[in-house]
């Protein structure tokens, strides 16, 4: 079965709702462990208007601004995170922001950009509390602001910056949510295909593209998303399957 049609199904509930805002926190996804420990229902939204220590995966940093969406969704959790679940989080939100930014689009495994500028990240963690796993789901979006170039290959960029106008934060906050309650509940419904949202919404199927993985790299062509979130990856030697773990894909530099 699907892993996220498995994990959703069992909910019977609405899947994004109560949402609690605070001026600042550190983090959206180590806020809302303290949330769960005290008890905060399923669904509850964690949102900071400030994040002054952002993660990404690995431990990586993410930058927060004034002009940025930040925030976190807490669902129980049932036995792991489906590793298909930032892909369809993310078609639900670059649908919703396509409303201002018609060009947005997913990157494998778990980015939006516009063009070669990300502009939004996302981090689904595991927490285990009270004897119940749970699954903190964060997610960050440069709506607004200025964010100057950064390393090569990795160049953040806000919504605003990409349409030429500042956005209004609380309706994109607010329609963002909509949507990820909707693709979920679609999803969990057994009514979504991953392979034929990321056509239309993702920005790799069919490209060269190139895997870095802390063990290895390699390039190949993006032939396909499997139901599970594994990207397809035609090469001289077959078609591999990877999984998003610690893995990075770039366009290729060369064929
Ligand atoms: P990729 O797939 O692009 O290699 P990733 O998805 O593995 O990256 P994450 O760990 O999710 O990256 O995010 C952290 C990285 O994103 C940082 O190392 C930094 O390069 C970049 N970054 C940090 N803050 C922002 C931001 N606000 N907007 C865009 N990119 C950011």
């Amino acid at each position: 079965m699907n892993a996220i049609l498995e994990h959703f199904q069992h909910l019977g509930l609405s899947l994004v709702h109560g949402i609690e805002t605070y001026p600042s926190l550190p983090s959206t996804n180590a806020f809302a462990r303290t949330r769960i420990a005290a008890g905060c229902a399923p669904g509850t939204v964690i949102r900071a208007r400030q994040q002054t220590a952002g993660r990404g995966r690995q431990g990586r940093h993410w930058l927060g601004h004034k002009g940025s969406l930040t925030f976190s969704t807490i669902w129980p959790l049932q036995w792991r995170i489906p590793e298909a679940l930032p892909l369809v989080i993310g078609v639900g939100a670059a649908a919703a922001l396509a409303r201002w930014v018609p060009d947005i689009r997913v990157k494998w495994p778990n980015d939006l950009w516009v063009g070669d500028r990300k502009v939004a990240g996302m981090l689904g963690e595991t927490f285990l509390a009270t004897d119940e796993r749970w699954l903190i789901f964060g997610m960050g979006i440069n709506v607004n602001g200025h964010f100057p170039l950064q390393e090569e290959g990795n160049q953040a960029a806000s919504l605003a910056e990409c349409c030429g106008t500042e956005l209004p934060l609380e309706t994109v906050f607010l329609h963002v949510l909509q949507h990820m309650d909707s693709i979920l509940t679609q999803y969990g419904a057994g009514q979504g295909s991953l392979q034929k949202d990321l056509e239309r919404w993702g920005n790799f199927l069919h490209r060269l593209v190139e895997v870095r993985g802390s063990q290895e790299r390699f390039c190949g062509r993006a032939v396909g998303v499997r139901s599970d979130g594994a990207l397809l990856v035609e090469t001289g030697q077959g078609i591999t399957a990877v999984h998003a773990g610690d893995v990075s894909l770039r366009p290729a530099t060369f064929p």
